[in-house]
């Protein structure tokens, strides 16, 4: 078994966990990060890409929609490099309320929310495709979000401040000394499964929606966090260069963000039974189509990419009802295990938004501060995520301009998303077990309108060739990308999506035999 030691262990790598571990590692702790999978695997790699203005929440949350309108000014500065500025608005559509705009614009105001009004005729020219029949509009300060992105900022300058990033190492039991944590044991599946023991002053529970379980592990029972199952869409055509809103109260289907070439409808909010298991039901995704038109009619004549669905951590209030998802707070929760269990040096963040990852980290931080008696103050707001040093926010075609750069020296390996080999080489250095998956999350491959068709082979045989994993893991690695991207595309296949996914499977069966590729043992 190996044996770590550290100051601060962090459960979890998504946004609040990565946040976490820059935190305290910018404060001097020795801080360990350890990640069941790949970072940005669990809900912030599954959400709506959508960085809040704080518009959505002004009414039914005013506290959440000021964290949102604070957080999101820092981020565009701190994390310029994981942020497209797109801007958005707030539409009153024929479907509705005309009475929740005024209502909607004093409550951004009360909240510090700014917001700006403009004629209707001012908001078509500036999105010709949205709802000709809209009465009123709002611009607000939304913007859309690379998740992958900000997660691995936040890693690399924690790993800059000296912190240990450990992706595919699995908690399976919390350590406990008397009533004290002391650590975790993990599995470490980039490894063969080896047992890591990971022995530290203090714990922070960062699991998202899986806190209760981490808890539960460290004999803390009784965290309630309800898994609430949004689905989303992305379609094939950047519809509106910015956020687009529903100016009503917060519904289904009521958002949709540009993300880079494509934007994204959705989501829904139901309570899922587990958040490993969610499903995307048929009727869901006619709902979400339904609701784009009536933002953009016409919605339903561009092509469905992929739909994929996340979990809200959404913590249990003895107020709400657990089923009803849409009403539970998207507040974020510490909760203080000692004052709680009567445990020592173990703390859970949870719930929030991605959009609040950092207010959430140095909150929990601060708690933990406290607790040791340690007065050092938190930085994070004031110092940049490596690569966003000159605060420029990404744009458009900021992907096309890093390619044309290298055009000539580099070949083109995603024609979709303009993914060179030059990166994918590095990151295979970097990374010799990393999955396509892996791949994925940082270099967008697969993500386009191809949906893999072509460039997956591609990176199959890249692979084989640097040698970093022999042919059988390769030809399983693409197959197993392959079969997790048809866990998003099947709920979709309609029209041209149907045309695309036979030509791909035409490319996989009759160029490769897919099936019958030798594969190496799992
Ligand atoms: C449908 C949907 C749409 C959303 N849209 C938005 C949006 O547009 N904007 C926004 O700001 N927010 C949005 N959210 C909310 C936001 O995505 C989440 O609040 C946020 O991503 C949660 O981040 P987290 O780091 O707390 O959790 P996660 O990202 O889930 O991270 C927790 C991590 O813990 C890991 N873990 C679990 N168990 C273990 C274990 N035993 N050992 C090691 N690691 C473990 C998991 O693998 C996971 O990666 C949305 C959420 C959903 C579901």
């Amino acid at each position: 078994m190996r044996r770590l030691e550290a100051d601060v262990l962090v459960v979890g790598g998504g946004a609040t966990g990565a946040g976490v571990v820059r935190d305290a590692a910018m404060r001097g702790f020795r801080a360990v990060l350890v990640e069941r999978v790949d970072l940005g695997q669990g809900t912030t790699g599954r959400f709506h890409g959508l960085l809040h203005s704080g518009g959505r929440y002004a009414v039914s949350d005013p506290e959440s929609a000021r964290e949102c309108a604070d957080e999101s000014e820092t981020l565009h500065r701190i994390a310029a490099d994981a942020v497209e500025a797109t801007g958005g608005m707030f539409v009153s559509t024929p479907f509705d309320d005309p009475g929740y705009a005024d209502g909607f614009a004093a409550a951004c105001a009360a909240a510090g929310v700014w917001t700006e009004e403009i004629s209707s005729r001012e908001a078509l020219a500036r999105e010709p495709l949205v709802n000709p029949g809209i009465r009123r509009a709002f611009l607000v300060r939304d913007a859309s979000v690379d998740a992958w992105k900000l997660i691995w900022g936040n890693a690399r300058s924690a790993m800059e401040h000296g912190a240990a990033i450990l992706p595919y190492h699995w908690v399976t039991e919390i350590l406990r000394d008397g009533d004290a944590v002391a650590g975790a044991v993990c599995r470490d599946d980039a490894h063969g499964g080896e047992e890591v023991r990971i022995e530290a002053g203090f714990t922070i529970n960062a699991a998202g929606v899986w806190a209760g379980e981490i808890a539960d592990l460290a004999r803390c029972p009784g965290v309630t966090v309800v898994p609430g199952r949004g689905i989303m869409i992305a379609m094939n055509h950047r519809l509106v260069s910015t956020v687009v809103n529903r100016c009503d109260p917060p519904g289904d289907g009521d958002i949709l963000v540009p993300i880079r070439t494509v934007c994204v409808i959705g989501t829904t909010d139901t309570r899922a039974a587990s958040p490993d298991e969610l499903e995307i039901r048929a009727a869901e995704v006619q709902e979400m189509l339904d609701a784009g038109e009536r933002l953009v009619p016409g919605f339903r004549n561009t092509r469905a990419l992929h739909a994929w669905a996340g979990a809200r951590p959404l913590v249990a209030d003895a107020r709400a009802d657990t089923q009803d998802t849409r009403h539970l707070s998207r507040g974020l929760a510490v909760i203080d295990h000692q004052a709680r269990d009567g445990v020592r040096g173990f703390l859970t963040i949870t719930g929030g938004k991605a959009t609040t990852y950092r207010l959430m980290a140095e909150i929990v931080v601060d708690a933990m501060c406290k607790q040791l008696g340690d007065v050092s103050p938190c930085r994070t707001a004031a110092e940049d995520l490596p690569g966003s040093e000159d605060h420029e926010t990404y744009w458009l075609g900021s992907r096309l301009a890093g390619r044309e750069a290298t055009l000539h020296d580099d070949q083109l390996v995603c024609e979709c998303e303009l993914l060179a080999r030059g990166p994918l080489e590095a990151m295979l250095e970097r990374r010799p077990n990393a999955t396509f998956d892996d791949i994925r999350r940082r270099l967008r491959l697969g993500m386009g309108p191809c949906q893999g068709g072509f460039c997956a082979p591609r990176v199959t045989g890249i692979a084989h060739e640097l040698g970093h994993t022999d042919a059988g893991a390769a030809n399983r690695a693409l197959r197993t990308f392959l079969e997790h991207r048809w866990i998003g595309l099947h709920p979709i296949l309609a029209g041209d999506q149907v045309r695309q996914a036979v030509l791909d499977d035409w490319i996989f069966q009759g160029t490769l035999d897919i099936e019958h590729l030798p594969a190496a043992a799992a």
